[in-house]
């Protein structure tokens, strides 16, 4: 199989959607302040649905080609490959392949999806079923001879499949999946995963489970993160949270990873651009 090699040879930053600042809120006008502010990657948000038409999808892939902003897609919220009713199951795959066709048009290098909810299901049931649904979607993607990978989301709330093992053993089964690692979430699921040692371990059961290639093509979120017992209450900007985001760094340059760093704060461009600057001054 040809795969698109579309790989960063480092770890740029960007944002989850398109910049506060920009000129206006279309994706054409995001790419180009990214690449103003001097940020090298954008996530374009599918997240009520890929309804992007083709004429503005090439011209969103050529805006973002000629000014080298890498992309990435956010697959739509309403989607559960562990749902019970067969027409949701259905309609949960049929929105990963129309983000497939529209993410491929324009250049981006992934899609970003929250897999499943558990449902009360057990845990290993659910993960069955989630392995299978997604084989099945893939092969219909590749069958339209799309190459794009599909992040499976490390997700911020106990009831939400996706904890760091479920996305691992997702990546190192399916052929297509890859995960996309929100360090945010990982903090907010029981208030640990926020210190060096931690951000380390993270990266070693990457490493370990994936092979150190997974750290040349890594796909992150970060933003600052509010949470309760439960988990993830909402985000908050870097400087109105407890991230230690200056640690987690310097993990990732111990590990010297490579790839997408896609900042979801509220502020968007303004902690992009904190993030950068501290990861550089590194
Ligand atoms: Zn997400």
């Amino acid at each position: 199989m040809i795969r698109k090699t579309t790989m960063s040879d480092k770890l740029l930053f960007g944002t989850g959607g398109t910049p506060h600042s920009s000129k206006s809120e279309s994706t054409a006008h995001g790419i180009e302040r990214i690449a103003e502010l001097g940020l090298g990657c954008m996530e374009v948000e599918f997240v009520y649905g890929a309804n992007m038409n083709q004429t503005m999808a090439q011209k969103v892939g050529a805006t973002a080609k000629g000014l080298n902003v890498k992309l990435s897609a956010h697959g739509p919220y309403y989607i559960n490959l562990n749902a019970h009713e067969e027409e949701k199951l259905i309609a949960s795959k049929k929105r990963l392949l129309q983000t497939a066709r529209i993410a491929s048009t324009i250049g981006a290098q992934g899609i970003v999806f929250h897999p499943a909810f558990y449902l009360k299901d057990p845990p290993e049931d659910v993960y069955d079923r989630v392995k299978k649904e997604l084989e099945d979607t893939i092969r219909a993607i590749r069958e339209e001879d799309i190459q794009v990978t599909l992040r499976a989301e490390t997700t911020g709330k106990g009831s939400q499949f996706g904890s760091l093992d479920e996305v691992l053993r997702l990546s190192a089964e399916v052929d297509g999946v890859a995960p996309c690692i929100d360090f945010a979430h990982l903090h907010a699921r029981g208030g640990k995963a926020n210190s060096y040692a931690e951000f380390k371990s993270i990266l070693k059961q990457i490493t370990d489970k994936l092979g150190s290639k997974a750290l040349n093509d890594m796909h992150i979120h970060l933003s600052g993160i509010k949470y309760s017992g439960k988990g993830e209450l909402s985000h908050l900007n870097l400087s109105e949270s407890d991230m230690n985001y200056i640690d987690l760094f310097k993990a990732w340059k111990e590990f010297d990873i490579k790839g997408l760093v896609i900042c979801e704060s509220p502020s968007l461009e303004a902690d992009a651009l904190i993030m950068q600057k501290a990861y550089n001054s590194l």
